[in-house]
């Protein structure tokens, strides 16, 4: 493997990112293994192939310019190859600033725009883009919008969010101090588990909403955010009750709140997983009755 590549090559590459960019396709990963792996692999321990390469700024240094990459100029060295493939090119992923981080999640939902780079665009009313702080040092992370998160524009209004606000007010948490999103922003029909390629249309974005917010810690709600967080598709059972990692954040793996309002008993199960997350937090369950 040479160490730097030759102009034409990087030429070519650079062509080819802003051909994907045209598309709607903001983040690129060199992988090992073949596109067909979302439906297919079960490998939990390896690394999450889109760590996020990160760099600590100053917040003088850093603006909401600063997330956007910056002019190439040399390959990293091997170790480096899992990275983006944006690395590949010598730049480097920068954390905004939290005074701009406000600002910079409404720069990529204007970037959205009205989207129609999927198929879920053609029966949405509203786009779900995502709700909360800004600065949050919890997000939560659901498959997609139903029925009144469509009608909404919000994340998690119906049945299911007034259970997850109850966990979230479990964990000593008001819902406005944490940040929630989905998978994909557009409801499907019938509420249906996304399609691999509407994920991974839409889940770029989600992951840029992450590098904005940079959480501490990240709780995959259900098996399909759990699939895209990780880029491996696991039994929920596999994955529950350990700490994972996804885009520089601690992950959490627990039961969907639609699935625990079908099957109350694995309550106990998903607050056993909440702790898990509010160990990470230092956060201490509030005192019956003080809220
Ligand atoms: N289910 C989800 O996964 N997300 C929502 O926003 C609502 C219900």
């Amino acid at each position: 493997m040479p160490s730097r590549l030759s102009p034409e090559t990087e030429a070519a590459v650079r062509a080819r990112i802003a051909y994907f960019r045209d598309l709607g396709v903001f983040d690129l990963y060199r992988r090992a293994v073949a596109p067909a792996f979302m439906e297919s692999a079960t490998d939990t321990n390896s690394a999450p192939p889109f760590l996020s390469v990160t760099e600590e700024v100053t917040e003088e240094q850093s603006s909401l310019d600063a997330a956007l990459p910056e002019t190439p100029t040399s390959m990293p060295s091997a170790p480096a190859l899992r990275a983006p493939v944006l690395s590949v090119l010598g730049e480097v992923f920068r954390p905004i600033a939290p005074k701009n981080r406000a600002a910079a999640l409404q720069a990529l939902r204007e970037e959205i725009g009205d989207c129609t780079r999927c198929a879920l665009a053609a029966g949405r009313h509203n786009l779900v883009f995502g709700d909360g702080d800004p600065n949050a040092r919890l997000m939560f992370i659901g498959e997609g919008p139903g029925a009144d998160e469509d009608a909404q524009g919000l994340p998690f209004v119906g049945r299911a969010g007034q259970l997850l606000n109850n966990m979230i007010n479990a964990m000593g948490l008001r819902r406005d101090q944490v940040y929630i999103a989905n998978i994909v922003k557009c409801r499907p029909p019938q509420n249906r588990v996304p399609e691999p390629v509407e994920a991974n249309t839409c889940s770029p974005f989600l992951f840029r909403q992450i590098d904005i917010i940079r959480p501490e810690v990240i709780v995959a709600l259900g098996s399909t955010a759990a699939t895209y967080l990780l880029g491996a598709k696991s039994s929920l059972s596999a994955l529950r009750g350990r700490i994972h990692h996804a885009r520089g954040s601690k992950l959490i793996v627990t039961y969907h709140p639609a699935f625990l309002l079908r099957d109350p008993r694995q309550k106990k199960e998903a607050w056993a997983d909440l702790q898990i997350a509010m160990s990470e937090l230092g956060l201490k369950a509030p005192k019956a009755g003080s809220q």
